[in-house]
C-alpha cells in the first residue's frame, strides 16, 4: 500500500473531493482551510445545505466547480483514516453493482457517533422524578430504565426507539440519574499459542497449506472443503493463528448470528479470548467500540455478517468465509451484492488470503477451484473416525403417513426407537408456523396478503395469519370473505408448528422444542437454545434452515426431513443445487460424535438426482450433471446475468416503465433480453413488480452495458429501478 500523502497541494488548487454517506452520483468538492491539511481517507466534517455531515476525503478534486462557491471543510476527525485499499474496494463495489458510491461508503461508515470524542462514559438511570411533561416516547424511555440497569444515552434510545434528543430531555427534567461507567475493557489480543486440539495429519496438512497462503502476504483464495464434521472451523483457525502471528488482523464471516455463541466459544477455546462481534443485535454503543476497535486495529479478529466486509481494517491478513456456498451471503436490499465474491476482491485490494470454507461449496466456487483460479484444501473424512450417517429416502408412494398427518410410519417408529435409546433426534422442514396456507372448506379461497403475491401462513403459538414477505398480521376471519360461510376454514400443509403438534400426539411425554427465526432469533437466545440440546434437556428437534447450518449437538443420531421435494421445484437457477446443499447441511447434523447417525428423506421423488446424490453418497455425478446443464445454457459461472426490477405502488406506471426500457435495449454481442414479465412476487409490501432478465457473454461487459441502456430511459418518480447483478432471487 503506498503511504498517503497530503493532498491539498496538489495542483487546482486547495480543493479535495470529499465523499459523503449518502446516494449521491459523485463526490463533491471542499475547499481545504490552511490551518487543516488533510489526506486522501481523512474522516471529516463538512456542511451540506444546513446539515453538517462526516465524509472521507476521496482525492483530489477538478476545477469544475467556481471557487466562489466551494464551502470549506470544518474540522478533520480525530480517527485513523479510511485505508486506501477500502477505498478502492468502495469504488469497486459501487462499480460493480451499478450503486452510487456514498450508498456503498455508508456500510462502511455505518456508525453515527463513532467520530464523537471518547467521552466520560455517562450511563443513566431513572430518578425516580417524574417530567413535568410525559410524552409517550418519553414514557417508553422510562419504561426501559425501569429495570435499574444503567444505559449509555444511544444505547437507551434505541431499545426505547427514540432519538437520543428525548434521553436528553429526560436527563435535564431530572428524570433520569447519571451514573459513571467504567472505561470499556479493551479487546485483548487472541493468543495464537494458547494450546489448540491437536490435529489429525490430514488436518494438520490442510492447516500447513492454509498458513503457508496466508504467510505469503499476498492475495490467494482457498477453497477448505470436507464434509460435516471434518474440523474445517478447527483447520482454518490455524490460518487465523498465522495471521496473528504477523500482526495481522482475521475477519470471519458467518451466514447466520445465531450461529456466533457456539463459534466464539470454539474460538476462546482456541485463542483464549473473544474477538470482536459485528452483526445487527449489537447495542449502538457495542457498535461504535467495535467500529473504532477496527480502525485503529485493536481488535485483531472480527467474526461477523457479511456487513464486516466493510469495516475499515488497516492491516487485513485474511478472510474466512465460512459456509461460503450459503445464500444468505447475498445482500438483497439497498446495495445488492455477494459478500463471498466481493470478499475476494476485498482481498485482492487489499493483498491478503481468503478462504472459503464448506461441506458442499458452490457451484461457482467448485468451477474456479477446477479452473485453477482458486487452491483445493481438502479434509477426507470425519474427525476421529465419527462416521458419515446413513442416509435412506422413505418413498411416500409407499409408506405414506395417515390421513392429515406428515410423518411416515417409519419416521415415527425412527424417532421412538432413538429416544428410548436415550439420544436425541431433529425433524427438518423448511417452514415456519403452523401450516402455510390456510383456505375455505366451503368455496376453496385462500387467505392471501392483501400486500404481496403471499399466502398468509398462520402462527399458532401466536394465534395470528402473518405475511413472511411484509410482516402483515391478522387474526383467521370467522366468516370467509369470498362466500361467506362460517367457520370453514382449514390449514393445508404442515409447519414446524404443526409437527409439533402431530409428534405430541404420538409421544406425549416427549420434551420437544421448535428452532425457528421467530423461536430463536439472536447469539442469545439461540446460545441458550444450544445448552438446552447439549445438556440433553431436549429429545426431539423441530426446525426450518436455521437449524441446518452449523451446529454440533454429539447426542444427536436421527434427522428426519419431512420434505425433500420442497425446494425442488420452480424455475430458480438454482434449486436443485441449494436442495443439495441444504439436505447436505441437515444430514450432517447427525451422528456427529461418537453415535452413527441415521437420516430419513421423506420423498416422493426417491429417483430424482437430489435425493439419488444423497441416499448413494455421491455428489460428484449430480455436481458433473449441474455444471454441465449451467455450461450448455451458458448459465452462471459460465455466463453473466443481471436482473432490473421495476416496481411502483401505481401497477400501470410500472408496466408502461417496463416496456419503455425493455423497447430500448441496446444490442449487445451474445445479450439476450429476457422480459419484462411481472415478477412471481407479482406485488410485494404493496409494490407493483416487473422483471427483465439480462444475459450475456462471460466475456461481457454487463455493467457498461446497463449504464449505457439506462442512462438513455428516464424512469418515473413513482417507479424505482433495482438492478441485481449476478440475482440469486428469481422472485
Ligand atoms: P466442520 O466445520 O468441518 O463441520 P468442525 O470444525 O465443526 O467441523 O468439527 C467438528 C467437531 O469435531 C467439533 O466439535 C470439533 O471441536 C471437533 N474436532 C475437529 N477436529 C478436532 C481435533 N483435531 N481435535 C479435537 N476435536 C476436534
Ligand atoms: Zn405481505
Amino acid at each position: 500500500m503506498t503511504a498517503p500523502q497530503a493532498i491539498n497541494a496538489t495542483p487546482g488548487g486547495n480543493r479535495v473531493a470529499v465523499l459523503l454517506p449518502l446516494p449521491l452520483a459523485s463526490a463533491y468538492t471542499y475547499r481545504v482551510p490552511a490551518e487543516l491539511p488533510v489526506k486522501a481517507g481523512d474522516f471529516v466534517a463538512v456542511p451540506l445545505g444546513r446539515r453538517t455531515l462526516f465524509g472521507v476525503v476521496w482525492g483530489p478534486a477538478d476545477d469544475s466547480v467556481e471557487e466562489s462557491r466551494l464551502k470549506p471543510i470544518l474540522q478533520v476527525l480525530d480517527v485513523p483514516g479510511l485505508p486506501e485499499s477500502l477505498r478502492r474496494f468502495v469504488d469497486w463495489v459501487a462499480a460493480y453493482t451499478l450503486s452510487p458510491p456514498g450508498a456503498v461508503l455508508r456500510m462502511s461508515m455505518s456508525v453515527p457517533d463513532a467520530f464523537d470524542p471518547p467521552a466520560r462514559r455517562s450511563a443513566w438511570v431513572a430518578s425516580g422524578q417524574a417530567p413535568e411533561k410525559l410524552t409517550a416516547a418519553r414514557n417508553r424511555v422510562l419504561a426501559v430504565a425501569a429495570d435499574g440497569l444503567p444505559r449509555v444515552t444511544s444505547d437507551l434510545a434505541h431499545e426505547a426507539g427514540v432519538s437520543t434528543g428525548v434521553v436528553k430531555g429526560l436527563v435535564a427534567a431530572g428524570s433520569l440519574r447519571e451514573v459513571l461507567l467504567p472505561p470499556a475493557p479493551p479487546y485483548r489480543t487472541p493468543d495464537h499459542n494458547h494450546p489448540g486440539p491437536t490435529l489429525s495429519p490430514a488436518q494438520a496438512e490442510a492447516a500447513r497449506q492454509l498458513a503457508a497462503s496466508v504467510n505469503t502476504g499476498e492475495f490467494g483464495v482457498s477453497l477448505l472443503e470436507g464434509v460435516t464434521g471434518s474440523g474445517k472451523t478447527e483447520v482454518y483457525f490455524e490460518a487465523m493463528a498465522a495471521a496473528l502471528a504477523s500482526g495481522k488482523q482475521a475477519l470471519v464471516l458467518l451466514p447466520e448470528i445465531a450461529l456466533t455463541a457456539q463459534w466464539l466459544d470454539r474460538f476462546e477455546a482456541r485463542f483464549g479470548t473473544r474477538p470482536a462481534e459485528w452483526h445487527s443485535e449489537l447495542r449502538p454503543s457495542q457498535r461504535r467500540q467495535a467500529w473504532r476497535a477496527v480502525a485503529t486495529g485493536e481488535a485483531k479478529v472480527v467474526v461477523g455478517a457479511r456487513s464486516a466486509l466493510f469495516l475499515p481494517y488497516p492491516q487485513l491478513g485474511l478472510i474466512v468465509i465460512d459456509e461460503e456456498h450459503d445464500a444468505s451471503f447475498k445482500q438483497e436490499e439497498g446495495v445488492i451484492y455477494n459478500a463471498r465474491d466481493m470478499a475476494v476482491v476485498r482481498a485482492k485490494l487489499a493483498g491478503c488470503t481468503v478462504i472459503l470454507s464448506s461441506a458442499t461449496p458452490a457451484l461457482e466456487t467448485l468451477v474456479n477451484a477446477e479452473q485453477g483460479r482458486y487452491v483445493r484444501v481438502h479434509l477426507p473424512d470425519r474427525h476421529a473416525g465419527a462416521e458419515m450417517p446413513s442416509i435412506e429416502a422413505i418413498d411416500l408412494r409407499v409408506d405414506p403417513p395417515p390421513a392429515r398427518r406428515f410423518l411416515s410410519p417409519r419416521l415415527v417408529a425412527a424417532i421412538r426407537d432413538t429416544v428410548a435409546a436415550g439420544e436425541q433426534a431433529m425433524l427438518f422442514l423448511n417452514r415456519r408456523g403452523y401450516a402455510p396456507l390456510t383456505l375455505c372448506g366451503a368455496c376453496g379461497h385462500r387467505l392471501q396478503c392483501p400486500h404481496c403475491t403471499a399466502w398468509l401462513v398462520e402462527h399458532r403459538f401466536h394465534n395470528r395469519l402473518q405475511c413472511h414477505h411484509c410482516g402483515f398480521t391478522t387474526q383467521v376471519p370467522p366468516t370467509c370473505p369470498q362466500c361467506g360461510a362460517e367457520g370453514r376454514f382449514k390449514p393445508c400443509g404442515p409447519g414446524v408448528e404443526r409437527l409439533a403438534e402431530e409428534v405430541l400426539q404420538d409421544f406425549p411425554d416427549i420434551r420437544l422444542a421448535v428452532m425457528a427465526s421467530d423461536t430463536v432469533g439472536g447469539p442469545r437466545a439461540a446460545a441458550e437454545f444450544v445448552r438446552r440440546v447439549n445438556a440433553h434437556e431436549i429429545d426431539l428437534l423441530i426446525g426450518t434452515q436455521i437449524v441446518a447450518k452449523g451446529f454440533h449437538f454429539p447426542l444427536l443420531t436421527l434427522v428426519g426431513v419431512v420434505d425433500a421435494d420442497l425446494g425442488l421445484t420452480g424455475g430458480d437457477l438454482r434449486a436443485a443445487e441449494r436442495t443439495h446443499q441444504l439436505l447436505t447441511q441437515v444430514a450432517g447434523r447427525a451422528g456427529r460424535a461418537q453415535h452413527p447417525g441415521r437420516v430419513l428423506l421423506q420423498t416422493w421423488m426417491p429417483e430424482h438426482p437430489v435425493v439419488h446424490a444423497l441416499t448413494h453418497h455421491d455428489p460428484a455425478a449430480f455436481l458433473a450433471a449441474e455444471t454441465e446443464g449451467r455450461r450448455q445454457a451458458a448459465m452462471p459461472p459460465f455466463g453473466r446475468l443481471a436482473a432490473l426490477i421495476l416496481a411502483g405502488p401505481n401497477e400501470k406506471h410500472v408496466i408502461d416503465a417496463a416496456r419503455a426500457l425493455g423497447r430500448a435495449a441496446p444490442v449487445g454481442e451474445g445479450v439476450v433480453v429476457l422480459g419484462p414479465a411481472p415478477a412471481p412476487m407479482a406485488l410485494l409490501r404493496g409494490q407493483h413488480r416487473q422483471r427483465l432478465l439480462v444475459k450475456a457473454p462471460r466475456s461481457a461487459n454487463v455493467q457498461a452495458y446497463l449504464r449505457g441502456w439506462l442512462a438513455r430511459v428516464p424512469v418515473p418518480n413513482d417507479v424505482r429501478l433495482t438492478v441485481d447483478i449476478d440475482p440469486y432471487s428469481f422472485l
